[in-house]
């Protein structure tokens, strides 16, 4: 414990301002209560005994309580207090003469820093000293005697050390945030001043007064440590110091700040959030190609109350009620922002994480709950308007320093705070048909999958990966994407103009009309261009040798089949059937699937559709199937495991896939397999299905074509005895490349091992080539590895006889194709498989 001390006051607001500016000063381990005015709405000036009283009884502890009191009535409510209180307890207490804000503040950091109880009110007598010795007249006579009896002795002196800023971009938000956790397991308390600006003394364990020193590369700062580890708490600041603050070494902070660097610069959210220095630019992860202009629709979470959009309060404001209110907003918005930062970390690496992570530490500033609670309970606002004017006010710190990178971080407190006022305002997610450029938090497949790009021209989000499913999509979509762009993403507002390029990962939020005329002229030529392909596209993909290849199409619904048709596609070479299956609270019914899968049927005009049975699990949850807790989902209950494992809804798919495959050429295929047995009890589920669609007088397909995905090196490994046993084969790469690799697909700091160039995943594929010649199996490959136009010849040397791809990619894989001799394909692909590494196919290529 630390001393406490407790603000008295005729004015509620007073004691609020003056406990704020302490809090500034002194960080979160001050303990401080505020009793100021009275509860009397029509005259609330006036100081009461039993606040006092409440005060001090909520701050006690063998280490004493200081009482500061402004005048008259304040001093004699703070001697009755006094008689009030058992005797013991009051005999911890000072009340001191101290002057109210000045007093304040020096006890404040005093206090804070672990000093006893003399050496804070002495530290308070003597609040006036450097005012009066910066107007040159003496300062008061020295202290009087306390007018109680002290508590223990002062602690020992305080520790000092020194330390220079390292890091090129000084006290920004994240190395604040690691100096307040560095101290957060410590009993120490640790007060900072900038001695090259004379800015402090600030606590060190205060977020908000780390940020506002504003300390700056080189700067160098004096520690002042007291408390039992105060000694482990400077070593703690001093290793940090050593490790540049936690910050990346700088060649890389001024190498991400460099325009040029963005977009060859490896996935690195870190160093993204960096250039925050050009705010119009913000600098994400490019997730899909193309460039386009349009104007900010914000969607999910982005959709948040701005901070003056305040209802009016209640007539009669309920103190107690507030503060529960508001205390179950900031746990909301603490889940909120732990689970974002999870998914981050998962998705697009620590760095990310991290300045979410440092959102969280908003969260618990005493700088913001302090007058937020004050305010409270002097019943003058309710939750919302409280936290909304104590951020602002907190805000109004930032602006006051003319300082680019600190008005960033003000628009993370920014962000924060329209976090928390959403929840208590009971603000839902969006529900408007997205248009324009699409900003949000993150969009799930779901979400992105239903995104019309006749109404969509860009996606920007703060969260994602490249390589997730939602990228995958918009990239299917021909949706140009940044993602991973950071929290700041969230600051673009509705209606802003803005260019997404999603080749380079960057968003332009401020472009002037040349810049939006030329990315229009940009982005007619490559429509151009493009049409003259997609009519060629209406003829098959026939090798020069005369060997024809299918060119299909990846869909996921409804809407993309009429797009693979438009695109000259061969047919769908898989049906992502999981895509009727998410974001919704029930399973679609049979007649459900069954209409859904004709309606694409009917939208390819007769060509053949590859059905893939749900393949859910891993990155893809289902909220309404009982999914088990694992630790590495993608190794876990995915695909056909689930499938198996809950016969009912599995069933209910086969049943549809046979009534539909009845009247249409439809084709199963069935996702993840591992082993035979696996086939075997697949094909003994459709064989059952089929029995009693028959028995109840339905319409079944007596032959439904069957094909397995291969996706698992175990399974590719055993091709030879699988060919006869299914129709189809088809190498899904982004899985099989995340299985041979042992790196998770969705996780951006193993992109380098994602490479299903890697002659590992070469030879595996050319396994499956082989095992099928001479056998009535087609070998398809419908990862993304198929939708690149320069792989098309190594692919086909591998024995691979399908490519499935985007619909959008199908006129110009099918380009590529005719320009392919399958014997120079054979001997370029044996060269491949020979090769030791990814980097030499490249080259090879
Ligand atoms: C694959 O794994 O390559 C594949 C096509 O399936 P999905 O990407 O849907 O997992
Ligand atoms: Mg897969």
């Amino acid at each position: 414990m630390t001393v406490g001390i407790v603000v008295v006051s005729h004015s509620a607001a007073l004691a609020s301002a003056a406990g704020e500016l302490a809090r500034e000063m002194a960080g979160d381990s001050l303990r401080m209560a505020l009793a100021g005015g009275v509860d009397d709405d029509e005259a609330p000036l006036g100081t009461d005994a039993v606040k006092v009283m409440t005060a001090i009884q909520e701050l006690d502890s063998e280490d004493g309580v200081l009482v500061l009191m402004d005048l008259g009535s304040a001093v004699l409510s703070a001697e009755m207090a006094l008689d009030l209180l058992p005797a013991d307890m009051a005999a911890r207490v000072v009340l001191c003469e101290a002057p109210i804000v000045e007093g304040l503040i020096a006890a404040a950091v005093q206090a804070a820093a672990g000093a006893g109880i003399e050496e804070v009110a002495a530290e308070a007598r003597r609040g006036l000293d450097a005012k009066a010795s910066h107007l040159g007249v003496e300062p008061p006579e020295g202290p009087a005697q306390p007018s109680a009896p002290l508590g223990e002795a002062a602690e020992e002196g305080a520790l000092s050390a020194e330390l220079t800023v390292p890091n090129a971009l000084g006290f920004h938000a994240r190395p604040a945030a690691r100096i307040v956790e560095a101290l957060g397991p410590l009993d120490a308390a640790v007060t900072v001043i900038d001695t090259t600006t004379g800015r402090g003394p600030v606590s060190a364990r205060s977020l908000n007064g780390l940020i506002t020193l504003g300390a700056e590369q080189g700067h160098v700062l004096a520690l002042s440590a007291t408390g039992s580890d105060a000694a482990a708490a400077l070593e703690a600041l001093g290793a940090l110091a050593a490790d540049n603050l936690g910050d990346p070494p700088d060649d890389r902070v001024s190498a991400a700040a460099d325009p040029a660097e963005t977009s060859s610069r490896a996935p690195d959210v870190d160093t993204a959030e960096d250039p925050s220095r050009r705010p119009d630019v913000l600098t994400g992860l490019p997730a899909a190609p193309g460039v386009a202009v349009g104007v900010v629709q914000l969607q999910g979470a982005a959709v948040l109350p701005d901070l003056d959009d305040i209802p009016e309060p209640p007539a009669s404001l309920d103190p107690i009620a507030e503060r529960e209110r508001l205390d179950h907003a900031l746990a909301t918005a603490a889940e909120r922002l732990t689970a974002a930062a999870e998914q981050l970390q998962r998705q697009a690496g620590a760095g990310a994480a991290e300045m979410v992570r440092a959102q969280l530490l908003l969260l618990e500033d005493p700088a913001l709950l302090e007058p937020a609670r004050a305010a409270m309970d002097a019943a003058e606002a309710d939750a919302a308007g409280a936290w909304s004017a104590a951020v602002q006010e907190v805000l109004a710190t930032y602006d006051e320093v003319d300082d680019d990178y600190l008005a960033e971080r003000a628009a993370d407190l920014r962000a924060v705070g329209r976090e928390v006022l959403a929840v208590l305002l009971g603000v839902e997610r969006s529900t408007r048909t997205p248009h324009g450029v699409i900003v949000a938090e993150d969009l799930s497949p779901g979400e992105t999958a239903r995104l019309d790009p006749a109404q969509v021209d860009g996606i920007v989000t703060a969260v994602g990966s490249p390589t997730a499913h939602a990228a995958l999509l918009a990239r299917a979509l021909g949706i140009p994407a940044v993602v991973a762009v950071g929290p700041r993403a969230l600051t673009l507002e509705e209606g802003d103009e803005v260019v997404v390029d999603g080749t380079s990962g960057r968003v332009e939020t401020a472009p002037d009309a040349t810049r939006i005329a030329e990315v229009r002229d940009q982005r007619a030529e490559a429509e151009r261009a493009r049409e003259v392909q997609r009519l060629a596209a209406a003829g098959p993909a026939v090798t020069r040798d005369g060997t024809v290849i299918e060119v299909r199409a990846n869909v996921g619904l409804p809407a993309d089949a009429a797009r693979a048709a438009h695109e000259g596609a061969d047919g769908v070479g898989l049906l992502r059937s999981e895509f009727l299956f998410l974001d919704r609270d029930r399973a679609p019914d049979e007649d459900e699937q069954v209409a859904s899968y004709t309606s694409i049927c009917e939208a390819l005009g007769g060509r053949p559709v590859v059905l893939r049975t749900l393949d859910v699990g891993g990155d893809k949850p289902l909220p309404y199937i009982d999914l088990p807790v694992e630790a590495n989902p993608f190794l876990g209950t995915r695909a056909v495991r689930l499938g198996l494992r809950d016969e009912a809804l599995f069933t209910t798919q086969l049943r549809a896939a046979l009534r539909v495959a009845a009247e249409h050429p439809l084709q199963l295929l069935v996702p993840m397999v591992a082993t035979l047995a696996e086939i075997e009890a697949v094909k003994r589920l459709l064989d059952e299905a089929r029995a009693a669609l028959l028995a109840e007088g339905k319409p079944a397909a007596e032959h439904l074509p069957f094909g397995v995905m291969v996706e698992i090196p175990a399974l590719a490994l055993k091709a030879a005895h699988v060919v006869p046993a299914v129709d189809l084969l088809s190498i899904g790469t982004n899985d099989l490349t995340q299985y041979t690799m042992a790196a998770e697909r969705g996780n951006p700091a193993l992109a380098a091992l994602l490479d299903p160039l890697d002659p590992a995943v070469l030879r595996l594929i050319g396994e499956v080539g082989s095992a099928a010649v001479g056998h009535e199996v087609t070998v398809a490959v419908c990862g993304e590895v198929a939708s690149d136009p320069s792989l098309a010849a190594l692919l086909l040397g591998l024995g691979v006889r399908e490519l499935s791809v985007p619909p959008i990619d199908v006129p110009a894989v099918k380009e590529a194709v005719r320009a392919v001799r399958l014997a120079d394909a054979e001997e370029l692909a044996a060269r491949a498989m020979a090769c030791a590494s990814a980097v030499e196919v490249r080259a090879l290529l």
